[in-house]
């Protein structure tokens, strides 16, 4: 349930493995060392993270707007999507900015992006294009919402 989380950290650039396989203990040992905050739903796994010296935070509510106004508030992160920082939804690599002029030089002469854009974005690793689109402009408005419950969770702390 979280991965969609996760896809949106990335997005947001910012640095997240999503492992729900990992047992409790493998996922603590690794966020120790490679200093990554725990994100997670299951109460337990918060507690033996803490105790064992690791960050952790228990996500609360069921929306996705919810999940990131939380972390916005907590670590302060900035609600706005840079695409030249970004990193590929799908495997956490930062994605590389490419006019539409360098496809050609990008050896790919085959293979072209379904739309036509100025400037694109590929994932290096897994070969996924991403562009200004539709879903760009869905992204925008589902962070406008998590920034207004950002602002709402301000005032109710007061
Ligand atoms: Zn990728």
């Amino acid at each position: 349930m979280l991965g969609n989380l996760a896809r949106w950290l990335r997005i947001l650039g910012l640095d997240t493995e999503y492992l729900p396989h990992e047992d409790d203990d493998e996922l603590i040992e690794r966020a120790l060392k490679e200093k990554r905050i725990i994100l997670t739903r299951d109460r337990g796994l918060l507690e033996r993270a803490i105790k064992r010296g690791a960050s952790a935070l228990l996500i609360k509510g069921e929306r996705l707007e919810v999940w990131l106004a939380q972390l916005a508030r907590k670590y302060g992160i900035r609600l706005v999507i840079d695409p030249n920082k970004s990193r590929c939804p799908h495997c956490n690599t930062l994605l590389k900015h490419v006019l539409a002029s360098e496809f050609e030089e990008l050896n790919m002469t085959t293979w072209r992006p379904p739309v036509s854009k100025e400037e694109y974005w590929i994932c290096p690793t897994c070969k996924q294009i991403y562009w200004r689109g539709k879903h760009f402009r869905s992204i925008l408005n589902i962070l406008k919402r998590a920034k207004e419950i950002s602002k709402l969770l301000d005032i109710n702390s007061r």
